[in-house]
């Protein structure tokens, strides 16, 4: 297990270097469960130091992969993690930040080197969604079917629509349960929790301080948590026109830095992981300025989510 929060940025650091140890580290490799965030950066706006939200579970040489910002192939490749390793995709709800590359990974997946079933799991209308993709995208399927001799791609994707908390999927190697969370104005929108052999890990998606969640992560090993820096905010957003509106948006749908301290106390996790940063661009926050803002809250081990980061 890695246990130590400086040893996981080295290894990070490594990785991003593309120096390529990451799957050799001994300690990475003695886990069998791991967590790699692929993107940590809150919002639809590109940013230069965070990509998109995402997250992958690797179980046994399995791939599950937790929303699809834009980017979420590149960071995918960037962490060494074969495409034809997917075996299950899960959108946690229809914001573009999490599901604007949603079609883009499976297609290019395809093109790749995938070429078995993917399952699909996420809020209506995932179904249509998938459909209106493959139509969108018929023209370049088509001619790599005939091009390249690839099988087809739609056969392969099968997606489910989640309406309610519960169990979601379960097999060999992982069962994933759902809680619905508050993200207002979207509904649906899921905290998924994945529990393996050795470990449990719950991915918040976005969402105001919700009681759900706080019962969804009990006990977990690791909570991935969506957070806002209040105090910057307030700086950020003093200049736009709609300032007003905004701020009222993001106080009703996510959570602050003391909120998500609280939670993954409320939650007796061991790990929190901090995530989908809100500012996540520029300005980049400090490390510190993070950690200093949930500490007084939490006493549990307070990572603060990098890019590419293994935990
Ligand atoms: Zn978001
Ligand atoms: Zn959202």
């Amino acid at each position: 297990m890695l246990s130590n929060p400086r040893r996981r940025q080295l290894l990070a650091g490594l990785a991003l270097g593309g120096v390529g140890l990451l799957g050799l580290a001994p300690c990475a490799a003695a886990a069998k469960t791991r967590l790699i965030l692929l993107g940590t950066g809150g919002g639809p706006t590109p940013k230069k130091n965070r990509s998109a939200p995402a997250q992958v579970i690797l179980v046994d040489g399995q791939a599950y992969v937790i929303d699809c910002g834009n980017g979420v192939g590149r960071q995918l490749a960037a962490a060494q993690v074969r495409f034809s390793a997917i075996s299950n995709v899960f959108i946690t709800h229809h914001h573009s930040d999490h599901n604007a590359d949603y079609g883009n990974l499976l297609l290019l997946a395809w093109e790749t080197d995938l070429a078995h079933r993917v399952d699909t799991w996420g809020p209506p209308p995932l179904t249509k969604m998938t459909e209106l993709f493959l139509q969108l995208n018929d023209y370049d399927i088509q001619t790599r079917i005939v091009d390249e001799g690839r099988v087809p791609l739609a056969p392969l994707i099968v997606p489910h629509e989640i309406t309610a908390s519960g169990v979601v999927m379960e097999d060999a190697r992982v069962k994933v349960s759902a809680a619905l969370v508050h993200h207002p104005p979207v509904v649906p929108a899921f905290a998924y929790r994945f529990d393996t052999a050795d470990r449990s890990i719950v991915i918040s998606g976005d969402t105001s301080p919700s009681e759900s969640l706080v019962a969804l992560a009990k006990d977990a090993d690791v909570l991935v948590h969506e957070v806002m820096h209040l105090p910057s905010l307030e700086k950020l957003i003093a200049a736009e026109p709609n300032a007003v509106r905004l701020k009222e948006h993001l106080l009703a749908a996510h959570t602050s830095c003391e909120d998500v301290g609280r939670i993954a106390t409320a939650a007796g996790v061991k790990t929190l992981v901090l995530s989908h940063f809100v500012p996540g661009g520029y300005p980049f926050l400090e490390d510190s300025v993070w950690l200093e803002a949930v500490r007084p809250y939490f006493s549990g081990e307070v990572i603060v989510g990098r890019d590419l980061l293994e935990i």
